[in-house]
């Protein structure tokens, strides 16, 4: 057989266009895409009606594994990236334990990742007080990218996940640019954030609305504006991680605008849910930054429509329903992290694609194009002889409501659940294996490989 698989009538969406072409897939690469393409192949598959994808790169997931498996596991994790049409992700050095901060740590999470995974996966490295000297080995290691926040996270547990101080992000930044590699922020003004979900607790003020209003739009500009000053005095590359607001995009954009290496991600949840929505649907709704208001998020669709948002993340970072659903009523009491990995492609397809006329080369730069660049997942990203067969199918003719049932997750809990979504991801192949069918569920074992990544080593080379 010529081929492996040939994928037939589908219209196909490149970086610039979009073609009724054919791709045939051999040894897990596209190897052709033609107008027709009638050579032999073990096996082929009718696209007709649908849209033929790259595979979302989601760079910002936590799988929770191993220490906090109980939230999220691998196995999982990958099941629902792969029916939600990812083919790739980048794992957060945060929320499994221990972090992901040096190379023991990093070599413990690539042990328990092992085998596991339905979707080829890449890590990333933490920056915390303390680890500056672990920063190169991270590098050795191949992550692809280093992670820190601004904002308060982690728990007292000594081997979690810390928030930087100044001093650390400075000279973190420092040492990374020396690497040449990207930092990732979560970017809020922590003193500001704490002390007035301190004040509002106090008061007894504990709904969605008030925990929103305790992270106000201004001590996500701020922090961000901090972090933009500290990579111009570092030459360090910046990526920021779920920018919530329009204003935040902006100051980015300035920056990038005046020649500074800096990238912005959002997530599908700061487009779809308001604060008054999350104050209906309830804790599994909260997250950080918070949900914004429907004028700001007004602001944010036009930033996406104006092409100033690179990438789309969902920031999966599930939790077990105990930490979503305590008895104390009090939002700021519950875990902060929105599980949401399985409904990235259709509800973001629906939303900019469907309903608001985002071109869909748009829409696919957005979830995979971009992500690869920055990333560095050279093999990945687009549909283009030689890359690898990461494809998925999405119907823009089925629509559904999202149902628990169908959630792979750990635990099944979502603020989509009972949304009506407008099309469907009804296949996804990594390498050009099927992972996910609509009607077959997962295929097979999990197949997913690592990708790393040697800043230091690509320096070097000339
Ligand atoms: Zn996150």
């Amino acid at each position: 057989m010529k081929y492996d698989l040939v994928i037939k009538g589908g219209k196909v969406v490149f970086r610039d266009e979009v073609k009724s072409v054919d791709i045939a897939v051999k040894d897990g690469k596209i190897s052709a895409i033609a107008e027709t393409i009638d050579d032999e192949a073990l096996r082929i598959i009718d696209a007709k009606g649908q849209y033929v994808m790259p595979g979302m790169i989601d760079t910002h997931v936590h799988i929770c594994e191993p220490g906090r498996t109980e939230w999220e596991g691998f196995v999982t994790g990958t099941k629902a990236l792969a029916a939600g049409g990812t083919t790739c992700y980048v794992d957060m050095p945060l929320n499994a334990l221990p972090a992901t901060v040096d190379r023991k740590s990093l070599q413990i999470k690539l042990n328990a990742a092992k085998g596991k995974n339905y979707v080829d996966y890449a890590l990333y490295g933490g920056l915390v007080p303390g680890n500056l000297e672990k920063l190169e080995e991270l590098s050795e290691e191949g992550v692809v990218a280093y992670k820190c926040f601004m904002a308060t996270c982690g728990s007292e547990l000594p081997d979690d996940f810390k928030n930087v101080d100044d001093y650390t992000l400075f000279m973190g930044m420092k040492k990374l640019a020396e690497l040449g590699a990207v930092l990732s922020i979560h970017a809020e003004n922590a003193e500001m954030t704490d002390r007035m979900g301190q004040e509002m607790m106090k008061q007894g003020k504990t709904s969605a609305t008030d925990y929103v209003a305790s992270r106000p739009v201004f001590t996500e500009v701020d922090a961000v504006k901090r972090a933009l000053f500290f990579a111009k005095e570092t030459g360090c590359k910046l990526h920021f991680v779920h920018v919530s607001t329009a204003e935040a995009v902006e100051e980015i954009t300035k920056e990038r605008n005046k020649g500074m290496d800096v990238t912005l991600e959002s997530c599908p949840h700061y487009f779809t849910i308001t604060t008054a929505q999350f104050e209906e649907i309830g804790p599994v709704a909260k997250c950080s930054p918070p949900l914004r208001d429907e004028a700001a998020q007004a602001k944010l669709w036009e930033k996406l429509i104006e092409g100033k948002i690179d990438m789309l993340t969902s920031d999966h970072s599930p939790c077990p329903p105990e930490m979503k659903f305590s008895d104390s009523n009090n939002i700021f009491e519950v875990w902060g992290g929105i599980t949401g990995c399985q409904n990235n492609v259709d509800l973001m397809f629906d939303e900019a694609v469907l309903k608001r006329n985002v071109p869909v080369t748009d829409f696919v730069r957005m979830i995979a194009y971009n992500p690869a660049v920055r990333f560095h997942l050279p093999t990945k990203g687009e549909i283009a002889v030689s890359k690898d067969a990461d494809l998925i199918f999405v119907d823009p003719n089925q629509s559904y409501i999202v149902q628990k049932e169908e959630l792979y997750y750990r635990h099944q809990h979502s603020p989509y659940i009972g949304r009506k979504i407008n099309c469907r991801v009804t296949k996804t192949f990594v390498r050009g294996n099927l992972v996910f069918d609509l009607h077959e569920g997962i295929v097979g074992d999990p197949k997913g490989q690592l990708i790393t990544y040697h800043s230091k080593a690509e320096l070097l080379t000339p």
